[in-house]
């Protein structure tokens, strides 16, 4: 049975590469029948972790419409069957306390940095290296696994194949610390056993840590899950993707304006590929992806490459949803929305060619704020003998039609181009510029019908006194 995990500590903003690994184990339980997906906060870290972080990842988590099985389970409320295994250690001989101070474990590290040796545990608490040491006073002890001293310990990762450490390399792991808090490397174990994962997916930055883990499930006699690292993203500058410009964040995506399945598209692309493909559904992505399939390079964020896809989703979303997505942002901008266009037929002719939803409400501005017309751009359009006749036409035409449709407003400018023998920008241009003050504009008989009949007309005549 497959089951993943994505298992966040809770201690900031949602990061991009979190939200990669979740859509990569999402899409690989989805991939199975009957295959799950977990959610887990890993919040023992209590004085970073906070519940505005772990709400981000929630919310993070349903934006980006990731659902999953179980969950969240939260480390916090695990104590006791941390508790639990790590007594049955102690009793097995698998694991001891440690009373070794932080001032004499200082002292060890740097007599052997000055011996140029790794500094690492020397095992001085284990049990046959202490007989007779009396317990001092005062010091609550931490505990230690007894990781093996011989041997190598090895997996085959999902995406960088065959991996192996020697145990010598690895010292005697602190599973908890004396206020009770298991240590990250324990309580994932103990976990990701508990909660049956097949299949460990997590960032390449924990490499060195699966080699402990591995050792964990074989003391507690576990199946060893498979393990895929995925490798880190990086910045457009191929560096560490920076906090400062949001990069990093999955809810600033919300707020600039992307849409949660082209940013969902845009990562699952980011390191994994089917061919050529570059827009595909969920449901693809469910079917077509394999952890095996990932690759072990990094992979480069291309705000480019996002921009486009946000461009085709934006190009193709529901007109309700868009408008109920950009509302809130035309209002920050000062926007008044009801009693103006209707916003959802806006969407309909001005979604096509924005990149994000930002520049989006930034294009329908025309039909929500209140006319802003500069005067000497009017001058100028209205300067030509031709445009000047050709709006003062139009204005007369448009009068006179009933049904204000975009067909019937059409027929009115087509007219005046035959008539005149004239080019649609030597008429539209000026009408534009008087009704909402710009020279461009989407389809115009489609913006000047939304606009409605009285505000064309009214505009058109106030620019021309
Ligand atoms: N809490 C760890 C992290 O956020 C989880 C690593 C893992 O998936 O094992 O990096």
């Amino acid at each position: 049975e497959i089951r993943t995990r994505i298992a966040p500590s809770p201690t900031g903003m949602m990061h991009l590469g979190t939200a990669r690994t979740a859509i990569y184990c999402w899409a690989y339980a989805r991939h199975f029948v009957g295959g799950k997906f977990l959610l887990r906060i890993e919040d023992t870290d209590q004085e970073r972790s906070t519940q505005e972080a772990v709400d981000v990842i929630i919310n993070g988590m349903k934006w980006l419409e990731l659902d999953y099985d179980e969950g969240p389970v939260y480390q916090m409320d695990r104590l006791g069957r941390y508790k639990e295994v790590v007594d049955m250690m102690l009793e097995k001989g698998l694991a001891y306390k440690c009373y070794a101070t932080k001032e004499e474990l200082e002292a060890l590290r740097e007599e052997q940095m000055a011996k140029k040796i790794k500094p690492r545990y020397d095992g001085r608490w284990r049990p046959e290296n202490c007989v007779g040491k009396p317990i001092p006073e005062g010091v609550t002890p931490v505990i230690r696994f007894r990781n093996p001293d011989t041997g190598t310990v090895s997996w085959d990762d999902m995406v960088y194949g065959h991996i192996a450490f020697e145990n010598t390399e690895l010292d005697d792991l602190v599973i908890m610390r004396g206020d009770g808090i298991p240590t990250y490397n324990f309580a994932v174990v103990v976990d990701d056993i508990d909660m049956k994962v097949s299949h460990v997916v997590r960032g390449a930055d924990h490499i060195n840590n699966t080699p402990r883990q591995i050792n964990l499930y074989k003391a507690l006699g576990a199946e060893v899950p498979e393990f895929a690292h995925l490798p880190l993203i990086n910045g457009p500058d191929n560096r560490k993707l920076s906090k400062r410009n949001g990069d990093a964040s999955v809810m600033d995506y919300e707020k600039k304006g992307y849409l949660p399945e082209a940013l969902v598209n845009y990562l699952a692309r980011l390191g994994w590929g089917h061919g050529n493909d570059e827009k595909f559904t969920k449901a693809q992505l469910a079917e077509w992806f394999d952890l095996r399939h990932c690759s072990k390079s990094p992979a480069c964020l291309d705000p480019k490459k996002l921009n486009h896809l946000n461009h085709l989703y934006i190009a193709e979303a529901d007109n309700d949803r868009l408008a109920r997505l950009v509302r809130p942002r035309i209002e920050a901008r000062g926007g008044v929305i009801d009693g103006h266009a209707d916003l959802a037929r806006v969407m309909e002719i001005t979604k096509q060619r924005p990149e994000t939803l930002e520049a989006l409400a930034d294009n329908c501005m025309i039909f929500y704020r209140p006319l802003q017309r500069d005067e000497a751009l009017v001058r100028e359009v209205l300067a030509n003998d031709q445009s000047l006749a050709a709006v003062k036409l139009f204005l007369e035409r448009a009068r006179a039609v009933e049904d204000w449709t975009a067909e019937n407003i059409y027929g009115v400018l087509k007219s005046i181009m035959d008539e005149m023998g004239i080019k649609m920008p030597v008429v539209a241009v000026p009408i534009r510029v008087l009704v909402f003050g710009e020279k461009v504009s989407p389809m115009f008989d489609k913006t000047l019908e939304l606009f409605g009949k009285d505000t064309v007309i009214a505009n058109i005549e106030s620019g021309l006194k």
